[in-house]
């Protein structure tokens, strides 16, 4: 089956509700997708019901915002239990982050004589992991600027002034939490990053796969983090990073990854999920804690 590993639904900063990403990735011929939205998994439900009707292959999925020795670096988690009760009590957390955030980036906006008010954006955002992009949309849709990167080069970007840093977790307990709730843990997009020297210590504390292939990476870029996941015997995993129409063009059917990728990927899981199921159903009881 070709793969579309990387996803983002209007329950984060894309633009497309989980239906209408269904749509696209079978307009486009593709035949398993996972949905990765930005610190939640609650698009999770409703893709899964979609992709059963569709006859598509779903995983459900996060992108979970981490850090390392000060690089922000974006962890995948796939296969997880969307129930699981400590990754909800973590989401929620920097969920709680992200929207402070949001009061605190238009805070310095009206300090710089922008008048837009945190309902704008929460309106537009409409769910509960809103970021960057849904402040862009809600400062071009108020008319305070021409477009999404006028909006990111005059205000949003890292150390432009309205930006501001997130709280993160650590990548070391980002892959701890993908693993508690059953998932296994890819590094996204490393070509945007470029800090290879790292993933050894990522390795160290339980890294799953690399995502090798990316809307972003050159054919030479990918060519040289599937020769570094072979190196490191790791997972080897890919999408497009489409997020609707929210950063310009959908860019769902522009990266596939290869079926036999995807057919690695899945024994991968089926193996966690064998070792998994034992553990967890002495201490978890089916439904889990209310
Ligand atoms: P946040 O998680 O709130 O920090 O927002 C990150 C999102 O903003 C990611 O999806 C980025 O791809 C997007 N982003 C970052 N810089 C830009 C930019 N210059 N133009 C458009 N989108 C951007
Ligand atoms: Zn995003
Ligand atoms: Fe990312
Ligand atoms: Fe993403």
């Amino acid at each position: 089956m070709v793969a579309d590993l990387h996803l983002h639904s209007y329950f984060s900063d894309g633009t497309y509700s989980p239906e209408e990403v269904v749509g696209h990735a079978r307009w486009h011929q593709i035949e398993a997708v996972a949905l990765t939205d930005h610190d939640t998994v609650e698009g999770c439900e409703r893709m899964a019901q979609a992709c059963r009707q569709s006859g598509l292959d779903f995983v459900p999925g996060t992108e979970l915002t981490s850090e390392l020795e000060g690089y922000e670096l974006h962890l995948l988690g796939y296969g997880l239990d969307t129930r699981h009760p400590r990754l909800a009590r973590e989401l929620a957390k920097f969920q709680s982050v992200r929207q402070n955030r949001i009061r605190e980036m238009v805070a310095r906006l009206n300090e710089l004589n922008v008048p837009l008010e945190p309902e704008a954006v929460f309106r537009l955002a409409n769910c509960r992991s809103p970021g960057r992009p849904h402040v862009a949309r809600a400062l071009v849709q108020a008319g305070f600027c021409a477009n999404l990167d006028e909006a990111f080069e005059r205000f949003l970007k890292r150390h432009r002034p309205a930006w501001v840093p997130k709280a993160k977790m650590s990548a070391a307990q980002a892959i701890q939490l993908v693993h508690e709730a059953g998932g296994s843990a890819v590094m996204a997009h490393p070509g945007l990053n470029r800090i290879d020297r790292l993933i050894p210590d990522l390795v160290a504390v339980g890294l799953d796969g690399i995502e090798c292939f990316h809307s972003k990476h050159s054919p030479a870029t990918t060519q040289h983090y599937l020769a570094l996941a072979q190196r490191f015997d790791l997972l080897i995993t890919g999408g497009s990073d489409c997020h609707g129409l929210s950063k310009g063009q959908p860019l769902i059917g522009g990266v596939r990854l290869p079926a036999p990728y995807y057919d690695r990927f899945k024994a991968h899981r089926a193996a966690v999920a064998t070792k998994h199921a034992l553990p967890r159903s002495k201490s978890d009881p089916p439904g889990g804690t209310p």
